[in-house]
């Protein structure tokens, strides 16, 4: 049983990857490509998120166990509080564990339907993702990570008091965290620097997605909680009408973006692939982290 924390704090520059789970059979077979593909990349772990629906549940607990099962991967299963008791929570994280998996992202969730909508915690269940995280801290030895938000989360005041929330939840016994999708280096570097000055030395991954379709770039705002920052916008617009084109350019775009982080003693990136292989596959040879026998 191997922790998402074991493969965090290792001398050398690494990658993880974040999927969903698969809708249905197609979907499926699109997903365990993508696996095949990356597993040998020996990415520090694969997570796979947490729907807020049950059948998508369940297929989160199938996948991570499948991950388990029959793949050399670290796989870490998303959890979030929408809809459950703690009964109900506690179940989740015991099948979790059955299930050979012992890496969790604790998160509140949103509220379903509308993420900005009222959030309204489950008659006996839990209002914040700290409590979740001693939640599932009591119940085994699991490693936790959780969600940080280099703009500040869209509920948070600001950004200085955002930072003492995560800072919380590594005190309650979070590991390590995730950072929502962020396309502004610096933007994520300074949420490092305000949890340090926190006193917390908890690693913090930066969230990364290659753009590589004009659509992916109009869903920025959505996904990230912030425009696409204007040096991004000013090298990709003009090239909407050009998909190669396009393609190429978010892919650099990226690639620098990562660079930077690199260079800034960030060790681990966290790629949210939609599933899908090829573009995280091309960062990551730019960035020289792919074995010259699978690139
Ligand atoms: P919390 O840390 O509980 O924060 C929620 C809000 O409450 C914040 O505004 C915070 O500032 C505030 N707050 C926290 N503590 C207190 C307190 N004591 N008093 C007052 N206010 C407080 N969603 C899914 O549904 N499924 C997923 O699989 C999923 N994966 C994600 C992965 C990553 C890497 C990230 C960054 C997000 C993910 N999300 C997922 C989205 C996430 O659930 C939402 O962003 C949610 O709104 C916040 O979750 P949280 O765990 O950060 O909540």
């Amino acid at each position: 049983m191997t922790s998402v924390l074991e493969r965090i704090h290792v001398d050398r520059v690494t990658f993880s990857v974040e999927f969903m789970p698969p809708r249905d059979d197609a979907d499926e077979q699109i997903l365990w490509n993508s696996i095949r593909e990356l597993e040998g990349l020996d990415p520090a772990f694969v997570s796979v998120t947490y729907g807020a629906g049950g059948s998508r549940r369940d297929r989160t607990i199938r996948t991570t166990g499948r991950v388990a099962r029959e793949t050399t991967l670290v796989p870490m299963a998303h959890l979030t509080a929408v809809d459950h008791s703690v009964a109900e929570l506690r179940n989740v994280i015991g099948w979790y564990a059955a299930v050979g998996v012992h890496n969790v992202l604790a998160l509140r969730g949103d509220p379903p339907g509308d993420p900005m909508g009222e959030w309204v915690k489950h008659p006996q269940g839990l209002s914040y993702a700290t409590e979740l995280v001693q939640l599932v801290r009591e119940l085994g030895d699991f490693c936790v990570g959780v969600a940080a938000f280099p703009y500040g989360h869209p509920r948070c005041a600001d950004i200085e008091t955002d930072a003492d929330r995560l800072v919380e939840k590594f005190h309650a016994g979070a590991d390590f965290a995730i950072g929502q999708l962020c396309y502004d280096a610096e933007t994520f570097l300074r949420l490092r620097d305000r949890v340090v000055a926190r006193g917390s030395d908890a690693p913090i991954l930066p969230g990364v997605m290659p753009l590589t379709t004009p659509r992916m770039l109009a869903k920025v705002e959505e996904l990230s909680g912030s425009p696409v920052p204007e040096k991004i916008a000013t090298r990709l617009e003009p090239l909407v009408d050009d998909p190669a084109a396009f393609r190429a350019a978010g892919i650099d775009v990226i690639t620098e973006m990562c660079e930077q982080l690199l260079s800034e003693g960030v060790n681990l990136l966290h790629f949210y692939t939609f599933n899908r292989s090829k573009a995280t596959k091309e960062v990551l040879g730019r960035l020289g982290l792919v074995p010259s026998k699978t690139s």
